[in-house]
């Protein structure tokens, strides 16, 4: 698996083989990461792709792609509009996307789940689809920051039109102004990233995501990680974490 792999499995949903396939390996890293909006997620999602070479599998960047499509069906278009408001997707929705998207799931690459679940009602719908795939969670991570942070990395956070790298304006600009150094396409800020839609975003997580972190330290599975600093110094904290809590000794920190 190249550092970013092109994840057409997860966005095509279909038998479609992901090119160049992940690597054999005995035990995937299967993990579900939490956080608020601008917590980092998406750029601790990629150094940890490197790090883990699992894939990561973000369900915003589904409904992101499905917004390029020239006619999107009219529930998804249904989808593209909430979204835009910062609000959530309908719930059988979501569910039934990651449904469809099982062999991702099953990948003997392992995954890095984004996005899913994002309240109760949706974790108990993955439990029971992991239980179907026999799959299980190596851990849950939870980015914690305080808000005054996470509102000034959302205003600057942009997005690259095509392989969905992330940059900051300030803490991690690209080499060249509003280019993706990797594939050279235009960096855009998210629809969702507009002051209007990420009140309404901060509000829903606080009240359905971080009931989240309440349910999954009863499974004895999650990991707190303080999200401040530079996006390497999170990593390396995230993977100390997981090695403590014996993920096994696959992981250096
Ligand atoms: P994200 O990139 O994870 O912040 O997701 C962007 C947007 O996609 C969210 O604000 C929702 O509108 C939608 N979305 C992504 N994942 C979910 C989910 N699990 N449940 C409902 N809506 C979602």
């Amino acid at each position: 698996m190249s550092a970013h792999p092109t994840r057409i499995g997860w966005f095509s949903a279909g038998d479609v083989e992901c090119d160049p396939p992940p690597p054999a390996r005995d035990h995937p890293y299967r993990l579900v990461l939490l956080g608020p909006p601008g917590v980092g997620k998406g750029t601790q999602a990629l150094l940890l792709s490197e790090h883990l070479r699992a894939c990561h599998l973000s369900t915003g960047d589904l409904f992101r792609a499905a917004k390029c499509q020239c006619a999107p069906s009219p529930a998804m278009q249904a989808a593209i509009d909430v979204m835009n408001r910062g609000e959530l997707v309908r719930e059988d929705l979501v569910i039934q996307m990651v449904r469809e998207r099982s062999k991702c799931i099953q990948c003997h690459g392992g995954f890095l789940l984004d996005g899913f679940p994002r309240n109760v009602h949706q974790a108990e719908a993955l439990s029971a689809l992991l239980d179907e795939l026999r799959v299980t969670l190596d851990a849950v991570v939870s980015y914690e920051l305080p808000l005054d942070e996470i509102v000034a990395r959302l205003s600057g956070r942009r997005t690259c039109s095509e392989c969905r790298a992330v940059y900051h304006v300030t803490s991690q600009p690209p080499s060249h102004p509003d280019r993706c150094d990797h594939c050279g396409a235009a960096l855009v800020q998210r629809d969702d990233d507009r002051p209007e839609a990420i009140r309404v975003r901060m509000q829903t997580y606080e009240s359905e995501t971080q009931p989240l972190t309440d349910y999954y330290s009863r499974s004895g599975k999650l990991l707190r990680v303080p999200a401040h600093g530079a996006p390497r110094e999170i990593c390396r904290r995230m993977l100390a974490a997981l090695h403590a809590l014996d993920v096994p000794a696959r992981v250096k920190p």
